[in-house]
């Protein structure tokens, strides 16, 4: 039987579009390789690291597992709140923070700047000991 293989971008962006949750490489990696599809997991942050030059997906950095992503939502990136053990995120209520950014960043000598806010936590779910990695929106 012959399949169509599509390519790895469009595998990776299809696996990112499942859910909104940040993820790391490697579960992106264990989410394709679970539907059979065969991308390197070298392949899939190569895929990553281009996504996100490219502005389609963000990247946080979370303690101890390091990068996550997740596709960019169409409306403009507020501050976020992180969960530290499954990667759900919330975007934080808008307080507007920009004008104090930049008028720091002016004290300092910088301008053209972007603010960008990450607060980690835990989510409900994971302190309750109840695992998010398998939920899918
Ligand atoms: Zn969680």
């Amino acid at each position: 039987m012959r399949t169509r293989r599509s390519s790895p971008r469009s595998q990776v962006q299809r696996e990112l579009a499942t859910s909104e949750r940040f993820r790391t490489a490697n579960e992106i990696y264990l989410a394709l390789a679970d539907r059979k599809q065969r991308v390197s997991l070298s392949t899939v942050y190569r895929t990553l690291t281009m996504l996100a030059g490219s502005g389609s997906v963000e990247v946080v950095q979370l303690p101890g597992t390091g990068q996550a992503y997740r596709p960019r939502p169409p409306e403009p990136a507020g501050p976020y709140l992180v969960c530290v053990g499954c990667g759900t995120a919330a975007t934080v209520p808008a307080i507007d923070l920009a004008p104090w950014f930049r008028a720091v960043a002016t004290q300092q000598g910088f301008s053209d700047i972007e603010p960008r806010v990450e607060l980690w936590g835990r989510c409900t779910g994971c302190r309750q000991g109840v695992s998010e990695n398998d939920s899918h929106v």
